[in-house]
């Protein structure tokens, strides 16, 4: 084929694909001019996850209508002049593309009214073609509507997720800009439902118990920090403020930290493991805090210009700005919040470790009963009432059958090593088994066993208990209200962003109900699956890690022989539902070869 240069149409879509990916790209955008005309109070409006129906509504300067139409034009913008000015951008647009991108994969129609005009203009475009223009009483600010996005694209329109899904990133993406602007009035809705809606009052705290639900914002206290320009003058100032939670909430995955730096919301790994850092030894392995920050650093020291959708952006010191941030949340935790003495430090044999025992000991007796784990003498027959899963029934007949071929040797407990590992002798050699991941593989088996039986069975709980979630976690929990259901949690919808938690999976009944709610809202948002399970399977071993005895919990003798037992009844007990391994054998021959038994004369 000939080399030729785009009809400019098409080249238009083409480049439109780096701005807007999906309805909350628009959105965001539309935000962000919104932001940099100085409304206070800004409305969000989706239909359909945003595929039908975006409308953004602002009460800032408006654009003056002689140049309605330049607005819609590639590169044109009211932000920027020179190529110096880009090294000292204070606003959130700068490159002059969303209104042509947007316009150009959708059907658009936009009302401004600018400060001292007397009438406003509508204009409406198709493909980016303006149709209409027509003079309209309006008043002042901005209305765009963006109606059909990609209608004129059939590949991305092809990529767009599920409509809960995209309305879950349009909640996501306007709770972050009511955070970091709280000054600013926000209302979003979706249909006939409102998602979010803020006060503009300023206090960010308010803004947080609307996002998060007051439960959560009640655990996240204020960090306040600045780098100190006397220690260090070589560097710029950097300037931290925000909240960030107790270790006591925290989340499966780091989709909680939220950075604003210079008031836009930025995607960085790096300063996001700063953040991390800051809870070294608070949080176990594999949590994540929940934080809202907002980074200040002088505009010249950054560069925004990195990526068309500007999430990301790069610092002349980086290094200043990671120490700024990691210690700023740090001091705030360790000021506010001392470390749990139970997961703090504790080398084994100190006189410190002699108090924790008994305070383990206390804490590990209450949970266990809180579990109602089958910690007695086995009951005679008991093996036999658990519904024989379908794919085993030919190897096993009901009650009194004969026993499947073991995969476990019988063990006998000798004892427990760092409150964390369980010693046993086997016929051949010793065992170390890890108590947290066994138990995991014990509930989990129980509950797969009981699914296999078609029911899993549910407990309802004394009192339902109401929760309020982020609007993104409520969409999720909406979209996955079945395979909610079907693992056994009685869950209904009750009003905007709160769910009604009525019973919770038997198996898991004596723990926590909302954080084993909140495991499995996560487990489905970060999806970090074992290859070739299914969300379900992966949502089922996700709560089985919630509710399993942890790591740190001293167990008594009957409790360790418990465990055992009911390991040695599982199909697979040398793994967690994660593929970890749950025991560590040291074979006689390997002891002794050690030991330099071995051929000893
Ligand atoms: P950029 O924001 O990078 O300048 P856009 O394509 O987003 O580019 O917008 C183009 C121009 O249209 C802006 O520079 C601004 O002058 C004007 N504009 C867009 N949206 C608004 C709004 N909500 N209020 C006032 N002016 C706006
Ligand atoms: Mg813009």
């Amino acid at each position: 084929m000939a080399i030729r240069i785009l009809p400019p149409e098409v080249a238009s879509r083409i480049a439109a694909g780096e701005v807007v990916e999906r309805p909350a790209s628009v959105v965001k955008e539309l935000v962000e001019n919104a932001l940099d005309a100085g409304a206070c109070h800004i409305t969000v409006e989706a239909e359909s996850g945003g595929r039908r129906l975006i409308r953004v509504s602002d009460d800032g300067t408006g654009i003056a209508s002689q140049d309605v139409e330049l607005a819609f034009h590639r590169y044109a913008t009211s932000k920027l002049s020179t190529i110096d000015d880009l090294s000292r951008i204070t606003t959130l647009g700068f490159r002059g593309e969303a209104l042509a991108s947007i316009a150009s994969v959708s059907r658009l129609t936009l009302i401004t009214r600018a400060a001292g005009e007397p009438v406003g203009v509508r204009l409406y475009l198709e493909g980016g073609q303006i149709v209409e223009r027509e003079a309209v009483g309006a008043p002042q600010g901005t209305m765009i509507t963006v109606e059909n996005l990609f209608y004129n694209v059939p590949a991305r329109l092809k990529f767009l997720k599920k409509e809960s899904t995209e309305r879950g990133h349009i909640a996501a993406l306007i709770s972050r800009y009511a955070m970091a602007y709280p000054h600013v009035r926000f209302v979003l809705s979706h249909g006939s439902q409102e998602l979010l809606r803020t006060t503009g009052s300023g206090d960010l705290l308010a803004v947080l118990g609307e996002v998060y639900g007051l439960e959560m914002a009640s655990q996240m206290i204020a960090v306040e920090g600045r780098a100190d320009s006397h220690t260090r003058p070589d560097l710029h100032p950097v300037r931290v403020r925000g909240y960030t939670g107790l270790p006591s909430l925290n989340r499966s995955n780091r989709g909680q930290i939220t950075l604003f730096v210079n008031g836009r919301w930025v995607q960085d790994s790096s300063l996001t493991v700063a953040v991390v850092q800051a809870y070294h030894t608070m949080l176990m392995v594999g949590r994540y805090p929940v934080t809202v920050l907002m980074i200040e650093v002088p505009p010249e020291e950054l560069d925004v210009n990195v990526h068309p959708t500007k999430a990301e952006v790069r610092f002349r010191q980086p290094d200043a700005v990671f120490s700024a941030v990691q210690r700023a949340v740090r001091q705030a935790l360790v000021a506010e919040a001392p470390p749990p003495a139970v997961r703090g430090e504790v080398v084994w044999g100190s006189p410190e470790w002699a108090v924790r025992r008994e305070r383990l000991a206390q804490v590990t007796r209450d949970r266990m009963q809180q579990l109602d784990i089958d910690l007695g003498v086995e009951s005679p027959g008991q093996h036999g009432h658990q519904p024989t899963p379908a794919h085993e029934a030919g190897a096993e007949s009901a009650a009194g059958g004969p026993q499947r071929t073991r995969s476990l040797p019988l063990l006998r407990v000798v004892g427990q090593v760092g409150a964390t590992y369980v010693v046993a002798e086997g016929p051949n050699g010793l065992f170390l088994i890890d108590q947290h991941a066994a138990h995991e593989r014990i509930l989990y088996e129980q509950f797969m066993a009981e699914r296999a039986g078609q029911s899993v069975a549910s407990q309802e709980l004394l009192e339902a208990v109401v929760i309020e979630l982020p609007p993104d976690q409520m969409a999720l929990a909406e979209e996955s209200l079945d395979i909610l259901h079907g693992v056994g949690f009685g869950i209904e919808l009750f009003g905007r962003n709160t769910v009604r938690l009525r019973a919770v999976p038997a198996l898991v009944a004596g723990g926590d109900p909302v954080g084993t709610l909140l495991a499995a809202l996560g487990e489905i948002e970060c999806g970090e699956m074992p290859t070739g399970a299914t969300a379900e399977e992966a949502l089922i071993a996700r709560v089985c890690k919630q509710v399993a005895i942890k790591a740190g919990q001293l167990l008594s003798h009957r409790e360790m022989e418990a465990l055992i037992r009911q390991l040695e009844r599982c199909q697979t007990p040398q793994t967690c539902p994660h593929g970890r391994p749950t025991l560590l054998h040291l074979s006689a021959e390997q002891l002794a070869r050690q030991f330099g038994r071995l051929g000893a004369i």
